[in-house]
């Protein structure tokens, strides 16, 4: 084989789905539309790139992110361009230069691919997919609490609220966290040498990531670090008091962790995540948290922000560990045809029974064959039966029709007569 001609593969760490997954994605997917629309939710629809700048300012120059994961690129003109790393950022940006923030409230989401240059594996990719869920300008608690409630109905609803626990975390306000960033640099200097590489160079850039180190060596300094929550103001405090009261009265368990940071700098007050231990070291599902200064780091006035992303190959993992995921097949009747003037019968056929019932699956044999291999092809399908037109079929205006999931003798039956046996099929 010429070398030319040896077969491209797709990058590392981004990858297809295929058309046998295709249905557990279309499920999973109109099950969050459903729970978000019955919040009142509305969908944006962002680019998928966006101007560098965009990011460093939002992100922060020293988080992860920024700092080593962000595929940056210089486009024909010269601009410095990044393919999204997520989708928070360009979400606020948008309502910013369209004038949405101005005394107004929103309730948005997107879903689709973010773009990080991280070390492949396991429920970690290059290209991922997140479902973005964002509200501005509401301050009070009880839109921490709704966005907290929606999630967890959607948990429910898929099945896997058992797998999930949720975290919660107060970060209090810029002014609170100084302090309290003082207080803790003070300890680690005091405990350097249990302090791994990472966590020294992040004691200088951002003291409090110390906090989110997966770095086993290190739980018990972590642990005996000085809570934030000891540094909380008056507002902060009565913020978390209030939406811990309404998961009370909602019956929405969760744990406090005062080692809840989140990996991006714009947080404050509320932050959670939703994790599990079913997915092996790459746990937390979804997460999240208040953002209000961000809306004025982008160019905006004082507002209100909260959201959270929620990885959806995460999600789905989750959920390939059910045994009953209710998937439809997609194909619900199979339809066999044998002779030209049956072929073209049946295209005809074909067409009237989608007219009559649009929601049906039908799908018909197009690559001739005989019976037997059309059958094979039938049954391959997971349609529950095969309607047949061979020569006899066309000459009595009739179709046979093939129950393929039970044994049930073949009936045959006029066209007439096939439109009603549908019907009642179909109840
Ligand atoms: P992690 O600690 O796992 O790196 P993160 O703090 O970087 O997560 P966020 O930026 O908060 O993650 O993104 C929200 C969610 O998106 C994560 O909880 C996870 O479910 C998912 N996610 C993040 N990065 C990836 C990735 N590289 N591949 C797959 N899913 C991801
Ligand atoms: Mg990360």
């Amino acid at each position: 084989m010429a070398k030319n001609s040896q077969a491209i593969q797709a990058i590392r760490g981004m990858h297809d789905v295929l058309p046998e997954q295709s249905p557990l994605w279309h499920y999973v997917e109109n099950n969050i539309r459903e729970v978000l629309s019955a919040y009142g939710y509305q969908e944006i629809r962002l680019p998928i790139v966006e101007k560098t700048a965009l990011f460093k300012r939002a992100i922060g120059e020293v988080t992860d992110i920024v700092e080593k994961e962000m595929y940056t690129f210089e486009d024909r003109n010269g601009d410095s361009l990044t393919l999204r790393p997520e989708g928070t950022a360009g979400c606020l940006r948008a309502c910013l230069e369209h004038g949405l923030l101005h005394n107004k409230v929103h309730r948005l989401w997107y879903l689709g691919p973010m773009f990080r240059h991280e070390r492949p594996q396991k429920g970690r990719y290059r290209q991922f997919y997140q479902l973005g869920v964002e509200t501005y300008g509401m301050a009070a608690a009880d839109i921490d609490t709704e966005i907290i409630t929606l999630a967890t109905r959607l948990w429910k609803k898929l099945g896997i609220q058992d797998k999930l626990q949720l975290q919660l975390n107060s970060l209090g306000t810029t002014e609170e966290r100084v302090l309290y960033r003082e207080k803790l640099v003070e300890y680690f200097k005091n405990h350097q040498d249990e302090l791994d590489e990472d966590s020294q160079r992040r004691l200088i850039t951002n003291p409090l990531r110390v906090l989110d180190t997966k770095n086993p060596a290190m739980k018990n300094v972590v642990e005996n670090a000085p809570s934030l929550m000891d540094y909380l103001g008056d507002d902060s405090r009565a913020h978390f008091q209030t939406l811990t009261d309404n998961l009370d009265n909602l019956g929405i368990s969760y744990q406090i962790n005062p080692r809840l940071v989140r990996g991006l700098d714009y947080y404050s007050k509320t932050v959670f995540e939703w994790v599990t231990d079913e997915l092996g070291a790459q746990g937390t599902v979804c997460a999240g948290g208040r953002y209000d200064g961000l809306i004025e780091q982008l160019g905006g006035k004082n507002n209100y922000a909260i959201g959270f992303a929620l990885g959806m190959e995460r999600l789905l993992s989750l959920i390939e560990l059910l045994t009953d995921v209710p998937i439809a097949a997609s194909v619900d009747v199979y339809m066999i045809r044998v002779g030209e003037q049956a072929e073209r019968q049946g295209l005809l056929f074909a067409e009237k029974i989608r007219d009559e019932y649009p929601n049906l699956k039908l799908q018909v044999n197009c690559n001739e064959g005989s019976f037997k291999s059309q059958f094979k092809k039938a049954d391959k399908s997971g349609a529950k039966f095969a309607i047949i037109i061979g020569e006899d079929e066309v000459k009595n205006n009739q179709v046979a029709i093939k129950f393929l999931r039970e044994i049930q003798p073949q009936k045959t039956l006029s066209y007439e007569e096939v439109i009603e046996f549908l019907q009642k099929q179909l109840k």
